[in-house]
């Protein structure tokens, strides 16, 4: 019984595969008809990503969009990109606001992040503060910087 089940799973995927295609080819024969011209592509602009690969660098990838310039069509195409591992653009180190307390010393959180990918990196720093309820507030000392 168990397995007639999965056989059933399997017929019903297959199925659905098979009918998705079907109905896309449909809908675009159906635009198809409605404009009824021959793309005329030109180079738009640039897409471009950025991944963080590690504490140095980033994939950079451009992807070239082109558009149709028959008037009324809003068709695009992405194509293939054009990958590059470029260093990552650091900020310069800010505190972040993250900050705790322990024995003697008050400890707070400082970070950089690359502008394009967003990979950051980051140590603690600290000073001497009495605790106890007496915490020396980083806030009072240290304003957290916002970005720009
Ligand atoms: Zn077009
Ligand atoms: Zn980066
Ligand atoms: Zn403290």
């Amino acid at each position: 019984m168990q397995k007639i089940k999965s056989l059933a799973a399997v017929f019903l995927a297959l199925f659905i595969l098979a009918a998705i295609p079907t109905q896309a080819l449909a809908a675009e024969a159906h635009v198809d008809a409605i404009t009824a011209h021959t793309h005329q592509w030109y180079f738009d602009h640039y897409d471009t990503t950025y991944i963080p690969i590690d504490d140095e660098t980033h994939l950079k990838t451009l992807y070239p969009v082109y558009k149709c310039s028959v008037s009324g069509c809003s068709a695009f195409d992405i194509r293939d990109g054009y990958e590059s591992t470029p260093s990552h653009t650091m900020t310069s180190y800010s505190y972040t606001g993250s900050n705790y307390h322990a024995g003697n010393y008050h400890y707070i959180r400082y970070e950089r992040h690359c502008v394009q990918c967003g990979h950051s990196t980051g140590y603690w720093d600290h000073y001497s503060c009495p605790g106890n309820g007496h915490c020396i507030l980083p806030q009072s000392v240290f304003p957290v910087l916002t970005d720009k």
